[in-house]
């Protein structure tokens, strides 16, 4: 089964143009001859997935970009998207030894970039050993990155594996929840469907939520691994939240992300202050809101976000409200939403309403984006695999649970990180599923 595909849809690419755009080849050549290709790279060893950076980037700068962009999926299968949506600002690029030396870093990401897009480019297939060769069967649960990248991981080595996402897309977050300034799904759906070319088998629609659900996988596969992600958004569990006009922040990107929102108009309050509160903060701005606020119960030294993008909010117009909570939300005889809110102040840790400082923000939408409830619940209860804080335990080094048949990585399991991370977790657990597959049929 192929991976469905989106229009290439001219208003989104108008609306969401590249935050980092493409590299043209003779800047490439220029920038990759900065890189003083390092011993014991630090860019490599800020990279979760430890991509071999001044070897990819050397090979650019002698014109072999086939051999760069295999240097990269060697390490990183999803290299094309990480280049896009990585935070490389706090992982390779903020470690260039060229900061000690007051230069700005080498742009990694965006010669990352360029590797890929040529390779892209040429419709080369990567190699994998022959699907089975290796005695293994791998069910992977979510169709997103740790998935993809487990999965891939397998593939490459001879094993089976199959993806089983409840969506009609592969990707995760890649395709629905990445800023689309930052990842087109597009872009995202296409190096999914290099994964399927590689042999991953792709089962779309199949959703694994009871018990005769897990059993039928475990009967037919010998390894299962957890890629599901996190859930639905929280909820602000406040009066009036399920008005029309409330629309969780995961569903809001992911509906423009797939064109299915295509125009915002008035006023738009975002709740939270995390990296998914910034995407759907920049993203109301650049659909058409007129003004949008951030509102946020704490400092602004608290918020999660990182500071590069709370600085691009800023540039985009994002205006902030801090230390300010939401108590409930009505609607007008207009038919606009009143956010009722008030001034709130940390005492000990907790926070305590100011006293006649409550505030109503007319609106149109309100976008909840605090934090994420965890999905692993399911196999908590179903395989008595340990969540502790909702999220999976599992083996560092391994990724392996509680229970020698289940691995996990990703976000349910490392809590909500990068694209990344999510890569690194899913190569990890393909690498110690191979490893125990060898020893069980040496
Ligand atoms: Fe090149 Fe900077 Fe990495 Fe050194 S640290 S190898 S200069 S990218």
């Amino acid at each position: 089964m192929s991976t469905a595909t989106l229009p290439d849809d001219l208003l989104l690419r108008e609306r969401f143009g590249d935050i980092k755009p493409p590299l043209e080849p003779q800047a490439a050549v220029i920038e990759a001859n900065r890189c003083l290709n390092c011993f014991d790279a630090p860019c490599t060893g800020a990279c979760p997935t430890h991509i071999d950076v001044p070897g990819f980037i050397k090979r650019i700068s002698t014109g072999n970009l086939r051999g760069s962009a295999l240097r990269i999926l060697d390490a990183n299968i999803l290299g094309a998207s990480c280049a896009k949506a990585c935070p490389v600002e706090v992982l390779c690029e903020g470690a260039c030894v060229m900061h000690r030396y007051n230069h700005a870093p080498i742009q990694i990401a965006r010669l990352q970039r360029y590797a890929m897009d040529s390779f892209e480019a040429t419709g080369e297939e990567l190699l994998t050993a022959p699907r089975g060769s290796r005695n293994v069967q791998v069910a992977c649960i979510g169709g997103g990155p740790a998935s993809l990248a487990c999965a891939a991981e397998l593939c490459r080595h001879g094993a089976s594996a199959t993806i089983l996402e409840r969506k009609d897309l592969l990707g995760g977050l890649n395709t629905y929840g990445v800023a689309e300034y930052k990842l087109r799904a597009a872009d995202s759906l296409r190096e999914a469907e290099m994964i399927r070319r590689m042999g991953v088998e792709f089962r779309t629609g199949a959703a694994i939520d009871t018990a005769e659900a897990l059993e039928e996988l475990e009967s037919e596969f010998d390894f299962l691994f957890v890629g599901v992600g996190l859930g639905a958004m929280q909820r602000m569990n406040i009066p009036g939240e399920d008005q029309k006009g409330v629309l969780n922040a995961l569903e809001f990107i992911a509906s423009y992300k797939t064109g299915r929102l295509r125009e915002l108009a008035g006023t738009v309050v975002v709740v939270g202050a995390g990296n998914t509160a910034i995407d759907a903060a920049n993203a109301a701005r650049r659909l058409g809101a007129e003004t949008v606020y951030l509102l946020y119960r704490r400092g602004e030294r608290d918020m999660s976000a990182f500071d590069f993008e709370y600085e691009h909010a800023k540039q985009e117009g994002v205006q902030f409200l801090w230390r300010r909570q939401p108590f409930a939300v009505r609607a007008n005889e207009r038919g606009r939403l009143l956010l009722d809110t008030v001034q709130v102040s940390e005492v000990d840790k907790a926070l305590l309403p100011i006293p006649d400082s409550h505030y109503t923000i007319e609106c149109d939408y309100v976008i909840p984006a605090i934090g994420q409830s965890p999905f692993a619940q399911l196999v908590q209860e179903l395989r008595r695999i340990e969540l502790r804080g909702g999220i999976i335990v599992t083996d560092p080094e391994t990724g392996q649970t509680g229970n020698s048949r289940y691995f996990a990585g990703g976000d349910c399991a490392n809590g909500g990180r990068e694209v990344v991370d999510a890569v690194a977790d899913g190569k990890r657990a393909a690498r110690a599923i191979l490893k125990i597959a060898e020893a069980a049929y040496a």
